[in-house]
């Protein structure tokens, strides 16, 4: 399944982020055979529409999607020369699907920063910067290689011109997630480029970044097209502590409406270009992961290779459609219900039941 790296600069607050994420028994819960990397925290994908669907089908139980963060420590000024633990950051790094930055906005005079101040941008540049020196490396040894090799083999000369154009914009102290209107990252995806992944921020806040829409509006407006999300990673610990209404008196008391890992959990899941959708009956309600874009005998093929290979069509009712008529029998009556074919790209919130030969 895809993941997020989660990277920072010392004493951010990832740690403390990272505990908070795997101070959760959704694997140990769901999946009680799966081995539990240390590193990987897997958390729920928030969806309220799976407790409604559990109540229209009488659903045992709630299955929902789930988002899995991979702490990648190391990061270090120098990291993309190999120093400190330089390599493995970077090995760590290729082998994720998008990369989720924790910046610290917090003011805390005991809580020492590295560079001795609090500037999220300039960190965000620190980190940056190291991807895109890695990266251009790997594009200037990439590009003697595709000029030699274009010259036999004509599909290479698309290739070519994008690496050429990629080095450019690293030149240019640009990341290729910034500049991905300008370049075209599949035709540069054998080069396994870190800054071609995209981005997320993890703000980690105070009260007052938590207060302020217009301080958190700058901040975002400033990483685009990247997105972010503001939480303080104290708070989001403090929160697992607590029994639910003790929890929501704290939210409250710091203007939040929701705990920040909701947030992040939907941001992350976003971000790596996931897409659900929904199946029901009496054992289970459940969320599938595909990708934005799927046709349904990919989904089905998420259930069961086979509902791929013997696809034949889907029954597909929208969430808001079914939530409306109440059942399934009355949304079938009031012409609710859809078949769909095999060319058909999934919806978000599509509730579907697959018609397959085995
Ligand atoms: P890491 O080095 O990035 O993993 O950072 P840690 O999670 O170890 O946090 C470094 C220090 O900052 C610890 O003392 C944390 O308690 C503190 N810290 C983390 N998040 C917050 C926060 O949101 N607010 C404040 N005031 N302190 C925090």
């Amino acid at each position: 399944s895809l993941t997020l790296g989660i990277v920072g600069l010392p004493n951010v607050g990832k740690s403390t982020l990272f505990n908070a994420l795997t101070h959760n028994d959704v694997l140990a819960a769901n999946y009680p055979f799966a081995t539990i990397e240390p590193n990987v925290g897997v958390v729920d994908l928030p969806d309220p529409r799976l407790s409604r669907l559990a109540e229209i089908f009488s659903s045992e139980r709630i299955l929902p999607a789930t988002v899995s963060f991979v702490d990648i420590a190391g990061i270090v000024k120098g990291a993309s020369k190999g120093e400190g633990m330089g390599n493995k950051f970077l090995t760590n790094i290729r082998e994720s699907d998008a990369i989720c930055q924790v910046v610290r906005v917090f003011e805390d005079d005991d809580v020492i920063h590295v560079d001795g101040r609090v500037d999220p941008m300039s960190d965000i540049d620190v980190i940056a910067t190291e991807l895109i020196l890695a990266d251009m490396e790997t594009v200037e040894k990439a590009i003697p290689r595709l000029e030699k090799d274009s010259r036999k083999n004509k599909e290479l000369v698309a290739q070519l011109e994008e690496a050429k154009k990629a080095l450019a914009v690293l030149e240019d102290g640009r990341t290729l997630f910034k500049a991905q209107d300008e370049i075209d990252r599949t035709l540069l995806r054998e080069l396994h480029l870190m800054t071609a992944k995209p981005f997320l921020y993890v703000f980690n806040s105070d009260e007052a970044v938590l207060g302020s829409q217009e301080k958190q509006d700058e901040l975002r407006a400033a990483v685009a097209p990247a997105d972010c999300v503001f939480l303080d990673a104290n708070v989001e610990a403090e929160l697992l502590e607590l029994e639910e209404d003790e929890a929501m008196e704290l939210l409250e008391s710091i203007g939040q409406e929701e705990p920040g890992l909701k947030a992040l959990a939907r941001a992350g899941f976003n971000t790596l270009g996931l897409q659900t959708y929904l199946t029901a009956g009496p054992k289970e309600a459940r969320a599938w992961t595909i990708n934005k874009g799927d046709t349904a005998p990919k989904a089905a093929g998420v259930i069961h290779t086979d509902f791929e290979k013997g696809f034949i069509k889907a029954e597909i009712v929208s969430f808001a459609d079914l939530d409306e008529a109440g059942t399934m029998a009355a949304a079938k009556s009031a012409g609710k219900v859809r078949m769909e074919g095999k060319d058909y790209v999934m919806a978000d919130g599509d509730v579907v039941e697959f018609r397959f030969n085995v």
